[in-house]
């Protein structure tokens, strides 16, 4: 009977379905699968793990996570990134963008206490007065809006990255990529590290992956969003996530009020004197009749 090696510790740094990428804390690769058929990875999880082969490992066991970023559908639910602290959504003016799925997306994060930031993309072009306009609603809930031009100068968001585990979401085409070449000096040639440790094509969709910044901030990038499903969230959950929301959440004169047509209502009297942005108490309404069916 062989002896079990002695198990290693590490972070997960990319997903690849059901295969995933760890780094020791000696600074190796390995590609590691979990343990069970049930057990649910995340990118950024701290593992440890049993080394099979020169390069491969089973996960034993996940410390426990500070946050679990992730999104949900009936019967499903997708983990994206774990032990983040904050979201950074990147739009842009061009493609169009959703402000459902922004909302979408910030509710997943407060949920988990987790900050949002939004980065206003492509600001070289002059479509960005309307999306300026468009993400007025967010900014004057409190969220913190960074613009930059990724082609050419990302630095307006280091700050706000600096001590962080940030995780870079967004529709397709706002820019992502472009941007973390600008802020990874060396995103290609980790992606080419990658690559050529899997060596092969059989793990192309990457759903998640790591990039250091610095010594104290990560980013995880994963690919991009066109939908957030929020089936694991409470409708008082959802309502939270809307955070100027807040002060008036639970003064309704019925617990269990809709917000809808009912009389006494705190929400509707904070729309109504303008406390609260009409566009976002629409967006919460929209999202939470989607989700609570
Ligand atoms: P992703 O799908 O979010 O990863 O988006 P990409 O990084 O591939 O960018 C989509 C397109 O937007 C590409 O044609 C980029 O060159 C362009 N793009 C990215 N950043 C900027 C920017 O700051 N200004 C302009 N004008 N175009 C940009
Ligand atoms: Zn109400």
């Amino acid at each position: 009977m062989s002896v079990p090696a002695a198990l290693m510790q590490g972070i997960v740094v990319a997903a690849f379905g059901r295969q995933y990428l760890v780094r020791s804390d000696a600074d190796e690769m390995l590609l590691c699968v979990p343990r069970g058929k049930k057990s649910e990875v995340a990118c950024g999880d701290r593992v440890s793990f049993a080394r099979t082969s020169a390069n491969q490992g089973v996960i034993e066991h996940i410390e426990p996570r500070s946050t679990l970023y992730l999104r949900s559908a009936a019967y499903r639910q997708k983990l994206i990134a774990a032990n983040a602290t904050q979201i950074a959504i990147v739009v842009a003016a061009e493609p169009s963008f959703s402000e459902e799925l922004i909302c979408r997306l910030i509710v997943g994060a407060e949920e988990q206490r987790m900050k949002s930031l939004l980065v206003l993309n492509k600001s070289d072009l002059p479509a960005t007065v309307s999306a300026r306009a468009r993400l007025a609603c967010f900014a004057a809930a409190g969220h913190r809006v960074v613009e930059i031009s990724a082609l050419h100068d990302c630095s307006a968001l280091l700050p706000v990255l600096h001590g962080e585990t940030t995780v870079l979401v967004g529709q397709s085409g706002m820019g992502k990529s472009t941007l973390i070449n600008g802020l990874v000096p060396d995103a290609e040639a980790s992606t080419r590290e990658i690559s050529a440790f899997l060596d092969s094509g059989r793990h192309t969709t990457t759903h998640a992956r790591i990039y250091r910044l610095d010594a104290d901030s990560l980013l995880i990038d994963c690919p991009g969003l066109q939908e957030f499903g929020l089936h694991h969230l409470s409708r008082g959950e959802m309502e939270y996530g809307f955070v100027e929301f807040r002060p008036f959440l639970g003064k309704c004169r019925f617990n269990d009020c809709l917000h809808d047509v009912e009389p006494g209502c705190a929400l509707i009297a904070a729309r109504d004197a303008g406390l609260v942005a009409a566009r976002r108490f629409e967006l919460m309404r929209r999202i939470i009749a989607a989700e609570r069916v």
